[in-house]
């Protein structure tokens, strides 16, 4: 009996010490008094800006966030955090451009992994080559794209599947899929990972791989972070092309547009010459200018014919394509170019074309946002959507979504995005979830909003969501936000009882990536 009291009261004890202290001492005392303790900030600057992502929606305020020096940093503080009698939440944070609050860690630890980057050898980006992969980086979880990017160029190599923006972290996409254009015909980015090493939720460094450890790396490629802290993946990369051939097309007939839009991703081989590089696709409305944030393609003396088929169509649907080349094939891309047009359904008139060098093309986000950034408008709210859809119900989407609520609204504002990828592309035994069809679509709703007014973009969102449920529709979420367990369990599907079995056996105290609000 004596034994039970001592235990409520010690208990009681620590319970009215977490209420009553300030945030910092929510923490075990002895985490201060580590070897790496000098890299911990527990200062209000440190704390507000991990309490914030590109979203600006949520906010939670960490208790401390550790700025390593190296991965034994992070091993040993999820290690502490696991060995601790009431273990804390930890979450490794990249470039925290989730937008619901994904790489927050609320009265926990946030790992700010960029700050790894100051530390690592060369580059954080080595190339190697061996018999069996060819080509292939070694590169730190912390490392921006564009940093492998710029490297790996510096060898005439570069990685094959891409985002569209490039200021994102290894980690922090391979957490989710890593999509673009290039998806269709290369897989999105966790389909390229051959290795990687992985600190989990116990504090062990883990190198896993298909073949070694192969739970483990299924898990982590698209596993929102819930199984260990990546810290290098080792990536598929191959000769880089100089430049692209870069068009867009125009379409009002939106069954036309999918139409091209699948025939042309139909052709995918990897190894494939007439394969197109890069198959996207967007809307345009009156809401916005042709040109925005996402990329500035239209020549200026374009835009005010293109702005008056927008107001007699309500919706202009504009395909997007990339063909990469170089020296040796300039010619033949022109040829090639000109009989994939023949076979497409564009409004005559309406393909313009660019050509721009390799990382131009590849890097064609950065300006939009430099410019945001000088106008102080990178920082407003983002309430987006990103969603996957079955080809068999795009159609009735077009008309119950994009024809009926997007066009009345008229509130829009931001990039909308939309196009197809091949299911035979991505790996069925990653996290990550897809519709069951052969050729699904993204569809993305970029908004931005002013501060007080993000609520009528999320309503809106969450109308579409309702639309889709009653016509029957299923959406499986990108950058999944949930609040119930049940709504987790549906997303995931069969993969739930995976999912939630690897949670046991890699992060048992349920302590990595808190912000997913999955586990805790
Ligand atoms: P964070 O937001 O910092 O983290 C995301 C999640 O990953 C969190 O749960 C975090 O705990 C976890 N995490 C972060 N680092 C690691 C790590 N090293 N190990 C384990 N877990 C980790 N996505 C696309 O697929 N395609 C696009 O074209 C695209 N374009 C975008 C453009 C913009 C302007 C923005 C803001 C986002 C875009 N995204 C795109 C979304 C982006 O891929 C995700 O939000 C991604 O998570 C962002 O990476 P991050 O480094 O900011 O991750």
């Amino acid at each position: 009996n004596y034994a039970v009291q001592a235990y409520f009261t010690v208990i009681l004890l620590y319970i009215t010490r977490l209420m009553s202290t300030g945030k910092s001492k929510l923490l075990p005392p002895k985490l201060l008094t580590l070897d790496f303790s000098e890299r911990i900030r527990t200062d209000t600057s440190a704390i507000e800006s991990a309490s914030r992502d590109y979203g600006n929606i949520v906010h939670e305020s960490p208790v401390a966030v550790l700025y390593p020096s190296s991965v034994q940093d992070i091993v040993s503080l999820i290690k502490f955090a696991y060995n601790c009698s009431v273990p804390f939440t930890v979450s490794a944070r990249g470039r925290s451009h989730s937008v619901f609050g994904q790489a927050m860690a609320p009265k926990g630890v946030i790992i700010d992994m960029m700050h790894l980057r100051n530390h690592r050898e060369k580059t954080g980006v080595i190339v190697s080559k061996n018999p069996s992969l060819g080509f292939y980086a070694d590169v730190g979880g912390e490392q921006l794209w564009i940093d492998v990017l710029k490297a790996t160029m510096e060898h005439g190599l570069a990685p094959v599947s891409w985002t569209d923006y490039l200021y994102l972290t290894v980690g922090g996409t391979l957490s989710n899929a890593g999509i673009s254009g290039q998806s269709f015909r290369y897989g999105p980015q966790i389909s390229n990972v051959y290795e990687m090493d992985v600190v989990t939720g116990t504090g062990e460094l883990v190198t896993c791989s298909a073949h070694r450890n192969s739970d483990l790396f299924y898990a982590v490629l698209g596993g929102l972070g819930q199984f260990g802290v990546i810290t290098r993946a080792r990536i598929a990369i191959e000769p880089a092309p100089k430049k692209v051939k870069w068009v867009r097309m125009l379409y009002s007939d939106f069954s036309a547009f999918t139409k091209d839009q699948e025939r042309l991703i139909s052709i995918n081989g990897r190894k494939q010459s007439n394969a197109l590089d890069y198959v996207e696709g967007s809307l345009l409305m009156n809401q916005g200018p042709p040109n925005n944030w996402r990329s500035s393609f239209f020549p200026s003396s374009d835009i005010p014919r293109i702005m008056s088929l927008v107001t007699q169509h309500g919706i202009i649907y504009c395909l997007e394509v990339a063909k990469y080349y170089d020296d040796t094939t300039q010619h033949s891309v022109a040829k090639e170019l000109q009989q994939m047009y023949e076979g497409l359904s564009f409004i005559a008139g309406f393909k313009l074309e660019k050509d721009v060098s390799y990382v131009e093309f590849l890097d064609r986000v950065r300006s939009g946002e430099l410019k945001l950034q000088s106008q102080g408008l990178w920082d407003v709210p983002h309430p987006w959507l990103n969603i996957f859809l079955p080809k068999s119900r795009i159609s009735d989407f077009n008309s119950g979504v994009f024809q009926d609520i997007v066009l009345k609204r008229n509130i829009t504002t931001g990039p909308v995005l939309i196009y197809p990828m091949n299911r035979n592309k991505w790996d069925d035994r990653t996290s990550a979830v897809i519709p069951d069809e052969e050729v699904f679509y993204t569809v993305g709703f970029l908004h931005s909003s002013g501060f007080d007014d993000w609520q009528r973009h999320d309503d809106q969102n969450k109308d579409l969501l309702k639309f889709c449920e009653k016509a029957g529709i299923k959406v499986t979420k990108y950058f999944p936000n949930y609040k119930t367990k049940e709504e987790w369990i549906n997303h995931f599907g069969s993969k739930w009882t995976t999912f939630q079995e690897n949670k046991y056996l890699f992060d048992p105290k349920m302590m990595l990536s808190p912000g997913q609000r999955i586990f805790n």
